[in-house]
């Protein structure tokens, strides 16, 4: 089983943006911005694009639905997403709140927040995800 399978299953725990049967989105522990987010289907899948045209499909409806809940949360000019999979090897989405291209930048500095401040962020983005 991944690490982000532990977390989707509550194995381990996540600060949880958004979820159902399917997907699974919660904070990046090593946030680039505030609220910066991974979205990953349940299903275990290394490479995000062996997953099937459908489920790729629904993947990106969900995270958009966390996209928008992001944006109203934190001020930033847009949601930038991102595909890289080269740490952990189950697909995942990052959602990162951009004031400008560098935030997408995964070589800059993460941020050290508090489990205070995650926590909050996290349920302050779950309160705005609609279905
Ligand atoms: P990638 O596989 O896209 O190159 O990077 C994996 C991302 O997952 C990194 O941004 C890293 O901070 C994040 N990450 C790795 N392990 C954990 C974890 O246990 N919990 C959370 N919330 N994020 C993780």
């Amino acid at each position: 089983m991944s690490i982000f399978s532990k977390i989707a299953a509550g194995e381990i725990p996540s600060y949880c943006c958004a979820s159902n049967d399917e997907f699974y989105a919660f904070l990046d522990i090593n946030p680039l911005v505030k609220g910066h987010t991974l979205v990953i289907p349940r299903r275990e899948v290394d490479y995000i694009y062996d997953l099937t045209d459908d489920e790729l499909a629904r993947l990106h409806v969900f995270a958009a639905h966390v996209a928008r809940a992001i944006k109203e949360v934190i001020p930033c000019v847009k949601v930038g997403e991102a595909v890289l999979g080269l740490e952990v090897p189950h697909a995942h989405i990052h959602l990162i709140p951009m004031q400008s291209e560098r935030d997408m930048l995964f070589s800059n500095p993460k941020l050290q927040l508090s489990g205070e401040e995650m926590q909050s962020i996290a349920d302050a983005i779950r309160a705005k995800v609609t279905d």
